[in-house]
């Protein structure tokens, strides 16, 4: 009877280890696939701004044209820009909700005041999705007739009138910079007020795959 709880005990142990490690390893695949991508995006980001002047376009995929035709404005105003921070923060680590990387670029309002910097759509679309998510608190989900995918979170509030299945404009304004997420509905103040943009750009299977929308921006207000 004990030989038999025994050895019960260790096949016990034997598949608890086995799905240690087996996570474990998820874990790292994810990792490299991560670093890969992040080093692949840093190396297509990093002379955007003379992209087609130097005939870097040669360098970069169908993929990434797709996004240069499907973005046309910044998300915030040549005016308010001065009143706004932001810095390559594509990949960093971010903790709430489990560990993740950054998918997106934050432009910070220096006054920390929500609901006075307008939001608008880079793109042109159709809006896929509108309302809570507890990360991205009041968010605008907007796809491109180039099927790319613009996520712009913590809003303080959508314009009046938006809706779920709209078609958008570039440069359309969709609503104000704010501090919500991080729990509940309704609930502000867990972090600076900020715009949380991410784009992202369907794989063959499908999913929605993070690129790195710093140097998108930069290069917009440089053409402006
Ligand atoms: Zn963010």
């Amino acid at each position: 009877m004990v030989i038999f709880r025994t050895y019960r005990l260790f096949i016990w142990i034997f598949l608890l280890v086995c799905l240690i490690v087996g996570k474990q390893q998820e874990i790292q695949e994810y990792e490299a696939r991560f670093e890969q991508s992040r080093r692949l995006e840093e190396f297509r980001c990093m002379n955007l701004n003379n992209y087609k002047k130097e005939g870097l376009d040669r360098l970069f995929s169908k993929e990434y044209d797709r996004i240069f035709r499907a973005v046309k404005k910044a998300p915030i105003r040549q005016k308010d820009k001065k009143r706004v921070v932001y810095e390559d923060s594509w990949g960093e680590a971010r903790s709430y909700g489990g560990e993740r990387n950054h998918e997106g670029t934050d432009l910070i309002d220096r006054e920390n005041k929500r609901g006075e910097i307008p939001i608008f759509s880079m793109s042109d679309g159709k809006v896929e999705n509108l309302g809570w998510l507890p990360l991205g608190g009041y968010r605008v989900g907007i796809r491109s007739g180039e099927g790319i995918y613009f996520y712009y979170a913590h809003l303080y509030r959508y314009e009046t009138g938006l809706k779920k299945g709209e078609n958008i404009k570039a440069g359309q304004l969709i609503g104000y910079m704010g501090d919500s997420g991080y729990g509940e509905e309704g609930t502000v103040g867990q972090f600076p007020v900020h715009l949380h943009v991410g784009i992202y750009i369907p794989d063959n299977g499908g999913n929605d795959m993070s690129v790195n929308p710093y140097y998108l921006i930069e290069n917009l207000y440089q053409m402006e």
